[in-house]
């Protein structure tokens, strides 16, 4: 990676790909000549998310015809256990009068669709219980298929300044909300659903040198016109200094303010209102260094190339978003989605699905979709779950002085054996 020369010498930006595909990469040439190279997170952040040419805004191809696939897309039974897991951490936090599911980052809808399903199902066990839908989704495109999915299309624009600016309700009768930022959703009682959004948010990228940390940056690259390439900041930046540990032992490092932000938001909102967060990502424990890629038509693709039309994503650092919760709530994994969905109950989920399908179609599909999220060379194995949960969750308040009121508390699903009393 070179060095950025101190000025960049201005040249026209034109772009493959058709006019609006263009757009997104003259921008950000213009920013580039205007105020030199930019971090890779700003590049990460625009080529996602700009209102108008971001990848999500304008694309967000999740599912067989689009650029990446997920585990709720895969098979029903992923979000029907999850929506299992929050059944159970309800019953196992005494059954609270109301709670709202938040999901973030929903995509297309179907894991909260199957998880309602689930609340729909059981809806004597939560009969008394007052639910209502959280979503929060930066993508105008995907909050309308979102809406499609979840309400059948029945929902209500707001005006653009108000923090909800969609309502709705979804088929089962549940109340649905729409935001754009999680500081918008009202404070209460939460479960919060966040599978596949972390590592859609932006990274810097950082890089040991002999002469010190240097953070990686986007730049125009002189030698071939409309092109960018990575560059390595001359000196060290704000990033720099704030990012990196004086104990890292890695020679690259990549770090998600934003979702360290997120996190401690979730931190904050547990602790004080109570509920529990699960967290579903590919990722490491603070251990990998460079996995910042890109996806189009489910094939990798260059991430400095075409910003905007492939997604882009890094793999989640677990380790940093503990730390972040500054033990304002105990966290529990990572562990593997193979290990947790057993633990949930998979097995049994797939041999009822299995004895009640008539046609081989149907039990292929199910045997395919199954080892898909659980053998370990697929989804099995490179896909985690973390949760916060409130600290009083696993540890016993003390009841020295009143021994007959102490019996032990359940096990959390998922990251033990399932045991729904
Ligand atoms: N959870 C879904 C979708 C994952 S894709 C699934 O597993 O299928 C990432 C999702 O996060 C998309 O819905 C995208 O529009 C949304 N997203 C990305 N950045 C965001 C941000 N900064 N704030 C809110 N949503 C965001």
């Amino acid at each position: 990676v070179p060095t950025a020369p101190a000025a960049v010498a201005a040249r026209p930006c034109a772009g493959p790909g058709g006019a609006a595909e263009a757009a997104l990469l003259r921008h950000l040439c213009r920013k580039v000549r205007a105020s030199g190279p930019v971090t890779v997170a700003e590049y990460m952040r625009e080529a996602l998310t700009n209102p108008a040419q971001g990848y999500y805004t304008r694309r967000g191809g999740i599912g067989d015809s689009g650029d990446f696939i997920t585990s709720p897309e895969i098979s029903q039974v992923f979000g029907e256990l999850i929506g299992i897991w929050y059944i159970s951490e309800w019953m196992a936090m005494g059954k609270p009068n109301a709670f709202q599911l938040v999901e973030l980052g929903p995509g297309r809808g179907t894991l909260t669709e199957d998880v309602l399903r689930v609340f729909n199902q059981l809806a004597s066990v939560l009969s008394k219980c007052d639910v209502s839908v959280h979503l929060v989704e930066v993508s105008p495109k995907l909050s309308e298929i979102q809406a499609r999915m979840l309400t059948g299309g029945k929902v209500q624009p707001n005006p653009e300044d108000e923090p909800v600016y969609m309502k709705g309700i979804s088929k089962t009768g549940i109340p649905i909300f729409w935001y754009r930022d999680i500081q918008d959703v009202p404070p209460g009682y939460s479960f919060y659903l966040a599978h596949e959004f972390f590592d859609a948010l932006p990274i810097h990228k950082f890089q040991r040198t002999k002469k010190g940390w240097r953070e990686v940056l986007v730049d125009i690259d002189p030698e071939v016109p409309d092109q960018l390439r990575f560059v390595l900041s001359p000196s060290s930046t704000p990033a720099t200094e704030n990012f990196i540990q004086p104990e890292e032992t890695r020679d690259h490092v990549e770090v998600c303010p934003e979702a360290g932000v997120i996190v401690q938001r979730l931190a904050c909102r547990i602790e004080k209102d109570g509920g529990a967060a699960l967290v579903a990502d590919y990722g490491h424990d603070g251990t990998k260094t460079d996995t910042f890629r890109g996806f189009r038509n489910h094939k990798p693709h260059d991430v400095l190339s075409a910003p905007g039309t492939a997604d882009l994503t890094a793999d989640v650092d677990f380790s940093y978003l503990r730390k972040m919760t500054q033990e304002r709530t105990t966290t529990l994994g990572p562990i593997k989605q193979r290990e947790f969905l057993k633990n949930m109950g998979i097995d049994l989920r797939l041999q009822v699905l299995l004895q009640n399908s008539r046609d081989t179609a149907t039990r292929e599909q199910l045997l395919h979709s199954y080892d898909m999220l659980m053998n370990p060379k697929k989804m099995g194995d490179c896909f985690n779950f973390f949760a916060l949960l409130p600290h009083h969750r696993l540890v016993q308040a003390d009841k020295k002085d009143k021994p007959e009121l102490k019996s032990p508390l359940p096990p959390v699903a998922g990251f033990n054996e399932l045991l729904l009393k």
